[in-house]
């Protein structure tokens, strides 16, 4: 593989010392990164293909540490999350292979064109998943929705989990990972979660669910199990380091102390929590008692944007609205649970999330020179560039990214596919299911 090196950027390396470089360049060689520093300490290798950063911020790729790939969009509104879990079934009644296929392909493509280099997606039919990600070349870690209690056949199976990993962990020189995938309590029997604390310490590989998203599913579950959901999951001997919670929105203070001593990670979906009427998440309390929370989007459906600057911003006001407190979640916090924190629950926090030497070059190039960014000065506290990154870059200040050290974006359009015919499949597929669905509509159920 062929080097090439970024000159002239104000490269955020987001590393443990969150440096910015405001002449900075970064070289990679074979996919890896070989160098970082200020353009004039850095020794430019012989033969490397250069590219001007003039104008420009460099950064890690953003991971996204939570989504589900899908076709739907802006066609369950107005609903809370308990009203708007049985018509999401119908969506997964109805879901084929082929409609898996290209709600990937199309998600993943929203993704990279967003900058967002790593995705956690919880879906169905993943090989078909690893197929678009192979297309495509991001890196994505993929969590099948599995389902295992009576009349919630319309999930994954146990055996699916088991042969995927068999099939798909670690592939694609290592951009592939699969996961231990369980959709909720209400889905998912207490067999299922021993047996995927059990699978993942026999392959290595981490465990995914949802928890504690709304108010009221926290009162079915303890109406259910008589226990909240966190205590349920303990017993079941979830928590633990390979653990990622989806949500967390309704953790009191003895269960965020569990967290934090367990050392689980959480995703954190500001919009879908709000959307979905499910409330705010008390992120600086978790992180205040050191758990590592990322970002995520939860797909489509109920967000309905894939672009993690709009979830950087949002994650950030909501806490400074509901507390009155203009202080709450600055810029430097929120780009970490963008990039390295969302690589940590990802368990690939050695390899990605950060610009530093021996990392994999997973980089993200941002026009600055564009109205929505202008005027900017950069210093080595990052200056207006950093604030702006969180609360006004968006997807059309994203000119490059790559994966591996590979390309995948130029001027926003994908290297490796036909965009546009991306697009127009998923065009006719999204219709097609979307009318699957309403054939199926009388066979959708009320949550308890
Ligand atoms: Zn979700």
């Amino acid at each position: 593989m062929s080097s090439f090196a970024i000159r002239h950027a104000a490269v955020f390396t987001v590393d443990p010392n969150n440096r910015v470089i405001p002449d900075g360049t970064v070289v990679v060689e074979n996919g890896v990164i070989t160098q970082v520093g200020d353009d004039r300490e850095v020794t430019i290798p012989e033969g490397c293909e250069i590219i001007d950063g003039h104008g420009h911020a460099l950064m890690p790729g953003l991971v996204d540490c939570h989504s589900h790939s899908s076709l739907m969009r802006g066609v369950t509104e107005n609903m809370q999350l308990m009203d708007w879990l049985p018509w999401y079934q119908l969506e997964h009644r109805a879901m084929t292979e082929e409609f898996a296929y290209h709600s990937a392909r199309l998600c993943y493509l929203e993704a990279l064109q967003s900058g967002t280099t790593c995705v956690m997606d919880m879906f169905r039919y993943m090989d078909r998943c690893a197929d678009a990600a192979s297309e495509l070349g991001l890196r994505v870690h993929l969590a099948p929705y599995v389902a295992d209690r009576p009349g919630k056949d319309f999930f994954s199976t146990r055996e699916e989990n088991r042969q995927l990993i068999r099939s798909h962990h670690d592939s694609q020189s290592g951009r592939v990972k699969v996961w231990m995938g369980l959709e909720h309590l209400f889905y998912c029997t207490e067999d299922a979660y021993r047996e995927a604390v059990q699978l993942s310490k026999e392959y290595g590989v981490g465990i995914h669910t949802h928890a504690s998203e709304q108010k009221e599913e926290e009162l079915a579950v303890t109406a259910e199990f008589g226990h909240r959901s966190l205590a349920v999951l303990d017993r079941y001997g979830i928590l633990g380091e390979r653990t990622l919670l989806a949500h967390c929105v309704w953790l009191n203070s003895e269960e965020i102390a569990r967290v934090a001593d367990t050392g689980t990670s959480i995703a954190h979906c500001p919009v879908s929590n709000a959307k979905l009427a499910s409330g705010v998440a008390p992120v600086p309390e978790m992180l205040a008692a050191g758990i590592n929370v990322g970002l995520g989007t939860d797909g489509p459906v109920c967000n309905n944007s894939l672009t993690l600057f709009e979830e950087m911003k949002f994650a950030s006001l909501i806490q400074k609205a509901s507390r009155l407190d203009a202080t709450a979640l600055p810029a430097d916090q929120i780009l970490r649970m963008a990039t390295i924190n969302g690589a940590r629950a990802l368990g690939i926090d050695r390899e990605v999330g950060s610009l530093e030497v021996g990392k994999k070059a997973d980089l993200l190039l941002l026009k600055l020179d564009r109205p929505n960014l202008t005027p900017y000065s950069v210093n080595e506290q990052g200056g207006n560039v950093l604030w702006n990154l969180v609360f006004a870059a968006d997807r059309s200040n994203v000119v490059g990214v790559w994966v591996d050290g590979r390309r995948l974006i130029q001027d926003r359009e994908s290297v490796l596919v036909n965009q546009q015919s991306v697009i127009t499949e998923a065009q006719t597929q999204g219709l097609a299911l979307h009318q699957a669905c309403r054939d199926l509509s009388h066979t959708r159920i009320a949550m308890n």
